[in-house]
């Protein structure tokens, strides 16, 4: 009998980014997008510092800023911002971005977006507060969007459509890789322009590229009665072949990738024998914790515990499957997570975007996992992107401290959230 993972629920107060900054590989991806944030001047400080826009890029978002007076009524007017992007940009479609103080005020964003939207652009809410477990989320909400956009399939078409944003060149790797292996492809949510949406209906296999697209993958199920694949994500040799493997089986076909993957651990065992017996920690916050633990258990490291915002049992299955044997944590308790990591003591901590740096000047190696939701690290093509994010932090230590002196653990303070202090000795 398969030995199931040791499955904690903590409740622990998470500190997550916002959902907003996905906004910054959202536009990049659909090219013919333009994404209307109503929020504050802290929304517009979140993405002027986050996406390091330059005044001369013409980005394709922009932050319509809410004053005291159009919080009291439940509907700002935000035709004249409308209008100016329409000329401005002539975008194919907007996104109406909602944030936290409009959330808390209940503005009525449906109608709200309703009241501008218009047959040749039409306008789409989206929220994308902070209030969400966690800002990988947001890509969700934006493609549930756009599910309406995407025509129907007869029955008889049976194709794949690729759930996830990656960049062109990953996109590419994966249409490639489906001809290679005989599985017709009816395209990617999202496309790179809006009049690209992939036909989708009850014949449709829907292959999750992203592990965070749970949503969108549902609503998939119950509203175009696709099939939705149940199978690792696209990451790392073992990943890869997997989802391909599971996939086409979809279509009917037995394939055996197996030498496939035994190439793809030969070209990176330079890396793998630098992983093998590291001690790993997850302290992220991008819901791409399990494959990536997953992947890491593969190249023979040791995870001490891989902690994520959320886990859905039915669409992680595969992943809680494959990480038999390593204690995960649902929406874990940092100050616990602390008093663990003192006495573990790993090689080297995946954490966020709030805790890295104090966790680095405490002289452990943290790197931030935020980045995983930007690398090209899907499929074939991204393994080695994928298993030199990894190494190279450990390396990098390495340079900087020659002796690998312990950590200090000190007894300092860690600021945690506004007003709030962590200390490492409790
Ligand atoms: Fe704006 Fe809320 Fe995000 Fe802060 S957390 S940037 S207030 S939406």
């Amino acid at each position: 009998m398969q030995a199931k993972p040791s499955l904690i629920r903590e409740d622990g107060l998470y500190h997550s980014f916002c959902g907003l900054v996905s906004v910054g590989w959202l536009y990049q991806k659909i090219k013919d997008s333009f994404f209307l944030i109503l929020g504050t001047h802290t929304c517009a400080h979140l993405l002027q510092n986050t996406l390091g826009v330059m005044i001369f890029a013409r980005p394709r978002f922009a932050v319509s800023l809410l004053e005291e007076a159009d919080l009291s009524s439940s509907q700002p007017d935000i035709s004249a911002q409308i209008e100016e992007i329409k000329r401005e940009h002539h975008p194919s479609v907007i996104f109406l971005l909602s944030s936290c103080t409009p959330e808390v005020m209940k503005v009525e964003f449906e109608g709200l977006a309703a009241s501008v939207s218009t047959p040749e652009v039409p306008v789409l809410f989206v929220p994308a507060s902070g209030l969400d477990y966690t800002f990988s989320q947001s890509e969700d909400s934006v493609l549930q969007a756009l599910i309406p956009f995407c025509p129907p399939a007869p029955p008889d078409d049976r194709r794949v459509v690729f759930l996830g944003s990656v960049n062109d060149a990953i996109a590419d790797d994966f249409s490639l890789e489906a001809a290679r292996l005989g599985i017709p492809v009816a395209g990617f949510l999202p496309a790179s322009h809006f009049s690209e949406l992939p036909p989708i209906g009850s014949g449709t296999v829907v292959a999750p590229l992203q592990p965070y697209l749970h949503k969108t993958a549902t609503q998939l199920r119950n509203e175009r009665g696709c099939t939705v694949l149940s199978s690792l994500f696209p990451f790392g040799p073992d990943g890869t072949r997997r989802f391909w493997e599971d996939l086409a089986a979809q279509f009917g076909m037995k394939v055996d990738l197996s030498e496939r993957e035994a190439a793809a651990w030969q070209r990176i065992k330079h890396h793998t024998d630098l992983l093998r017996g590291k001690k790993i920690f997850f302290a992220s916050d991008t819901l791409m914790e399990l494959p990536l633990a997953r992947f890491l258990k593969a190249c023979g490291a040791e995870v001490v515990e891989c902690s994520t915002p959320y886990i859905n049992r039915r669409f992680h299955a595969a992943e809680l499957a494959a990480l038999d044997g390593v204690r995960l944590v649902e929406q874990a308790n940092f100050n616990r997570q602390l008093q663990t990591i003192k006495e573990t003591r790993p090689d080297l901590i995946i954490s966020n975007i709030i805790t890295t740096n104090p966790l680095v000047g405490q002289g452990t190696v943290a790197k931030w996992g935020t980045e995983y939701c930007f690398l090209p690290i899907h499929g074939w093509a991204g393994v080695n992107n994928l298993v030199t994010s990894f190494t190279r932090a450990l390396q990098r230590h390495a340079k900087l401290d020659p002796l690998g002196s312990d950590p200090i653990w000190l007894t300092g303070i860690m600021p945690s959230s506004p007003g709030g202090v962590i200390s490492l000795q409790s």
